[in-house]
C-alpha cells in the first residue's frame, strides 16, 4: 500500500493526460480568404476558432466568433477585406504541442481568456504547421472521463 490520498492519485492522472489524447481536428482557412469566407467556414464546420494560415501551410492568425463579428458591424465589404486583417497574428499566437500536458492548456486558456489553441509542430524555419485543435470543450471531456473513471 502506497499510502497515497485520493488526491494524489487523482493529480497522478491528471498529470498524465495529454493534448494527443483530446485534440480535435483543426479547421483552417488561408490568409488571403476573405471575412465573408471565414463566416462561412465558421458555421459550415460547426466550430468556435478558425486558424489562418500562409501559402505554405504555415500558421499565421488566429480567428474568434467575436473577431468576425466586430468586423461585420462596420460598413466594410467583407466579401473583400483578407482575413489577415482582422485576425490575431503571429507572434501572438497561444499554441501547444501534441505531447503537452491537457492541465497546462487549461492554464493556458484560462489565464489568456482564450477558447482554443492550436496543436502545432515544428515546420521549415521557425514556423509551424497546424496539426490540431484543442477547446474547453475538449478539456470538458477529459474531466468527465477522470470522472468516470474512462481515462485511455
Ligand atoms: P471570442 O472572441 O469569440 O470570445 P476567444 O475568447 O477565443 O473567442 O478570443 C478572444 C480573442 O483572442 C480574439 O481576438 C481571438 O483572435 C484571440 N485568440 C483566440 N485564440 C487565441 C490563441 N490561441 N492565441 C492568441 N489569440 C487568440
Amino acid at each position: 500500500y502506497t499510502g497515497k490520498s485520493g488526491t494524489q492519485l487523482l493529480a497522478e492522472r491528471i498529470m498524465k493526460i495529454t493534448v494527443q489524447q483530446y485534440q480535435s481536428i483543426p479547421v483552417v482557412v488561408k490568409d488571403s480568404s476573405s471575412v465573408y469566407d471565414a463566416i462561412c467556414t465558421m458555421f459550415l464546420e460547426d466550430v468556435g476558432t478558425l486558424f489562418v494560415v500562409d501559402q505554405a501551410s504555415a500558421l499565421v492568425g488566429v480567428l474568434s466568433r467575436k473577431d468576425l463579428l466586430r468586423a461585420s458591424i462596420g460598413k466594410q465589404m467583407l466579401e473583400t477585406i483578407p482575413v489577415s486583417i482582422i485576425m490575431t497574428r503571429m507572434p501572438n499566437i497561444t499554441f501547444c504541442f501534441k505531447e503537452d500536458l491537457i492541465i497546462d492548456v487549461a492554464k493556458k486558456l484560462i489565464e489568456k481568456q482564450i477558447d482554443a489553441l492550436p496543436v502545432v509542430k515544428s515546420g521549415e524555419g521557425l514556423k509551424y504547421e497546424v496539426v490540431g485543435r484543442i477547446t474547453k470543450t475538449n478539456i470538458t471531456k477529459a474531466i468527465v472521463d477522470l470522472a468516470n473513471d474512462e481515462l485511455l
